[in-house]
């Protein structure tokens, strides 16, 4: 097949990219490894609601036009939203075609998508930025007997074998998880790195409306003080959750879940499987080495390494009390102790 453009990956970038094309006759198709939004389909734990409130849920040609601008859509509405665009853009997506290899060709690009090869002069990738979970190397040294798993198979608590559970990474994931598998009766551990912390609201208005307001969400990458930095900062610690107003630690902590600092590494990792790595009530699964000792919530330094794009920077950030620790952990997978014999 040739076509002008390919695009891979049916999510929100992708179905964006395609109605710009048709806006332009540019003939194209999207080539999606599962269906229209298959990321939000199986990649999501259900009861996940966006962060982000539904005004801010915006296609070209196509606002939110349901009847709770400032709620926040659960995940199956996000696909749904999604699906539905799909079709009222008409965008040609092939579902079921996992793109395997992209190659420059003579006048453009040979794209070998499962049995086909389709020759391209253009390829968009929209592929995501959230599709590959990030493992820390520590988690090798996790034994086997120690259930692991990242948000990408995390469905509920009730899938997980009783006892304590450890919660690696305290941005919107971690702090979203932690507080569920807390809620749902086990003594839960985060191990919190570098985070960004925002209040749900500030002056009766979504923290949103704010970061939209100021312009901070539509810098560009040119407009920078530190490019590197900004794309590695950890997601904020918001939820989406109805009547949650702060998902920070020191809320986490009032509810009982402990937070302690980075993950270092798996203590006794060579010893026999049967033997606990994490215990509730105290820390036994890892350790900070002897000068990062993972500090209570309550003496949590303030972290200096905030760029002015940092939106934690903003009025209502309290960030003396609520300091970030450690160097930044973007992976989350969740360990849990199995039932003791
Ligand atoms: C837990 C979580 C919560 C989030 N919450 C929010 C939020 O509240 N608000 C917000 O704005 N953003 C949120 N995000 C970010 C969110 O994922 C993006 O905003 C949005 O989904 C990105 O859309 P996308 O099209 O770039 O990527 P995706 O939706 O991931 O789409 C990429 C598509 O490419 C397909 N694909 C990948 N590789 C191939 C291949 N080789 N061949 C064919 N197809 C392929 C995938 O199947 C997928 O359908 C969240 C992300 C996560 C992980």
């Amino acid at each position: 097949m040739q076509t002008t453009a390919v695009v891979i990956g049916a999510g929100h970038a992708g179905l964006a990219m395609s109605r710009r094309l048709t806006e332009r006759s540019i003939d194209h198709v999207v080539l999606e490894r599962g269906e229209v939004a298959n990321s939000w389909r199986t990649q999501r734990w259900p009861s996940l609601r966006l962060l982000t409130p539904n005004w801010q849920t915006r296609l070209p040609g196509h606002d939110y036009a349901g009847g709770d601008p400032d709620g926040y859509m659960p995940a199956a509405e996000v696909v749904a939203t999604l699906t539905r665009y799909a079709r009222l853009v008409g965008a040609p997506v092939r579902a079921d075609t996992t793109v395997r290899t992209v190659r420059a060709a003579p006048q453009g690009f040979e794209i070998h998508a499962d049995d086909d090869v389709l020759y391209a002069r253009t390829v968009v990738l929209a592929t995501g930025a959230c599709n590959l979970p990030a493992i820390p190397a520590v988690a090798t040294a996790v034994p086997r007997s120690i259930t692991m798993l990242t948000p990408f198979t995390y469905r509920d608590p009730g899938q997980l074998p009783d006892g304590g559970v450890l919660v690696v990474g305290a941005s919107a994931t971690g702090v979203q998880l932690a507080d569920q598998i807390h809620r749902s009766g086990r003594p839960v551990t985060l191990a919190a790195g570098e985070h960004v912390r925002l209040p749900r609201a500030y002056r009766g208005r979504d923290i949103f409306w704010w970061l939209e307001a100021t312009g901070l969400l539509a810098e560009r990458y040119d407009q920078m003080d530190d490019l590197t930095r900004a794309r590695h900062l950890p997601s904020p610690q918001l939820t989406g959750a109805p009547g949650i107003t702060f998902s920070d630690l020191n809320a986490l902590t009032a509810q009982g879940v402990r937070i302690v600092g980075r993950l270092g590494r798996v203590a006794d990792g060579g010893r026999p499987e049967d033997e606990p790595v994490l215990e509730p009530g105290r820390r036994v699964g890892h350790r900070l080495g002897p000068r990062r000792r993972a500090p209570a919530a309550a003496s949590l330094r303030t972290h200096p390494r905030r760029s002015p794009h940092t939106p934690g920077a903003g009025p209502d950030h309290r960030g003396d009390q609520h300091g970030a620790v450690g160097d930044g952990l973007s992976a989350r997978p969740l360990v849990a102790r199995p039932p003791r014999a």
